[in-house]
């Protein structure tokens, strides 16, 4: 098994791929990447190709670094295992909940660690409930989320998520967990005021709480900014509003950080940036920059000192909580942001500058609401800008566009009618400057 078509027909015959049409690729064959290096990825038949999305929005600080490399040796050698169950603990996942803590500011005091968004939003559900049970409201069970809203993919995660054609498969979402309208103000209200729109948008929160009863509502979930839904990036009105609604009627705020957070908008952590104050927030992905598996749930205090005061066991845990070598390559990979500033870059220097060339990509017959937040970035394929008409096969223009984007040697995703991107966030300008050129030509190509 050497050969690209050779690897191709053993992995159509015995591996079955996440989020794929297996049918779709017959006759294709899945493309092999084989290896990295910085922001680069390259196929089994040689051809480099330019990685805007991280992976997926998670090889923060670029491929092929030493460093995290001879983190993971040292500590596979020193300790490979061991769990923090039963009143054990180790000392990367102890050092690693401390870092992360005093990166998430003073409302916090606790990690709960996990291996991936999906269980860490698991654990998120858990956790409200039995923090309300606690303190006597059981029946304060209600989690409110958002169409389009992506927390991952185990049962709890998908229900939690807002992506109707994962609630279509496998059954129907566990109970008590409802979605609210997102704020898509390019999608839904285009010619409204965005500022109004994003208070709008916010009320859709309080009347839902009114419908239901506030006593019956645990906690609203959000991305900061939505992700995998398109690259939604709300108005400015919008966080700070949801903040005072979940404070009026003293329901938990759950922030998703598993693709905002390890500074991918410019801030260690998307809310600090979007004005909001949650209660907990989810992490994955950059933590390790995908090097390893790991992810969890950091604690605010509210929540921790009930928990951990009145709340007796928590009947909750994975085999892998605070794996030891995660926690370790997670340790060296905030150095490596850290050393090299790159929380402060996005900020200033690459997440503007990448804000300015999307700009002129407004000017591009094939795009409508071109919008970017520090190191993400989406826009919408339009069939007619004017008359503000989307394409009636959004998803299929979609695809044809990816596909060109991959023939061009650009990793670009599709959502919808929207192409998404979320670049490394060591990219330097010169190479905002190559990636423009390739999304450029993918849609002259696409017209
Ligand atoms: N939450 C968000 C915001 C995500 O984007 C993702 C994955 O893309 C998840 C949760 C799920 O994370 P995982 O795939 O690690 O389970």
């Amino acid at each position: 098994m050497t050969t690209t078509s050779e690897i191709q027909a053993t992995d159509s015959a015995h591996y079955m791929h996440p989020f794929t049409d297996h049918k779709g690729l017959a006759g294709k064959g899945a493309r092999i990447i084989t290896k990295a290096d910085g922001i680069h990825i390259w196929d089994s038949e040689n051809k480099k190709i330019f990685d805007a999305m991280s992976g997926l929005w998670c090889v923060n600080v670029g491929y092929g670094r030493q460093e995290l490399v001879d983190a993971a040796t040292k500590q596979m050698q020193e300790l490979p295992y061991y769990n923090s169950f039963f009143q054990t603990t180790n000392v990367p996942a102890v050092k690693l909940a401390e870092r992360i803590v005093g990166l998430a500011g003073d409302n916090f005091s606790h990690v709960f660690f996990s291996s991936s968004g999906s269980e860490s939003n698991d654990t998120n559900i858990r956790m409200v409930r039995h923090y309300w049970a606690t303190l006597g409201q059981p029946e304060r069970k209600v989690i409110i989320s958002r169409n389009n809203a992506y927390h991952g993919s185990t049962m709890a995660g998908a229900s939690l998520g807002g992506m109707s054609g994962m609630h279509a498969q496998g059954g129907l979402p566990i109970p008590d967990i409802v979605h609210i309208e997102q704020p898509y103000h390019y999608g839904l209200a285009p010619t409204k005021d965005k500022d109004a729109f994003g208070l709008e948008a916010a009320g859709w929160l309080e009347a839902k709480i009114l419908e239901i009863g506030a006593d019956k509502v645990a906690a609203f979930i959000g991305e900061p900014v939505q992700g995998a839904g398109g690259v939604i990036i709300p108005p400015k009105t919008y966080w700070p509003e949801i903040q005072r609604i979940c404070d009026k009627y003293g329901i938990l705020l759950i922030c998703d950080e598993v693709i905002c957070g390890f500074g991918r908008l410019g801030k260690w952590f998307g809310s600090e940036l979007l004005g909001a104050k949650p209660d907990l927030m989810t992490f994955a992905k950059g933590v390790t920059s995908g090097y390893l598996p790991l992810g969890g749930v950091v604690i605010g205090k509210r929540v921790a000192d009930v928990l951990i005061n009145q709340g007796g066991e928590f009947n909750h845990g994975y085999t892998y909580s605070g794996h030891p070598v995660a926690c370790a390559v997670a340790l060296a990979n905030i150095d490596i942001i850290e050393s090299e500033g790159l929380v402060d870059k996005v900020l200033k220097e690459t997440g503007p500058y990448l804000a300015e060339r999307y700009a002129e990509l407004a000017n591009h017959p094939l795009v409508g609401g071109a919008e970017t937040c520090g190191l993400v970035a989406g826009f919408a394929l339009m069939k007619d800008k004017v008359n503000h008409i989307p394409f009636d096969e959004s998803l299929e223009v979609g695809m044809i566009c990816r596909n060109h984007s991959f023939a061009n040697g650009l990793i670009m995703r599709a959502v919808g009618d929207r192409m998404i991107i979320a670049p490394p966030l060591c990219i330097t300008k010169a190479q905002i400057d190559e990636m423009m050129v390739l999304i450029t030509e993918t849609l002259d190509a696409t017209l």
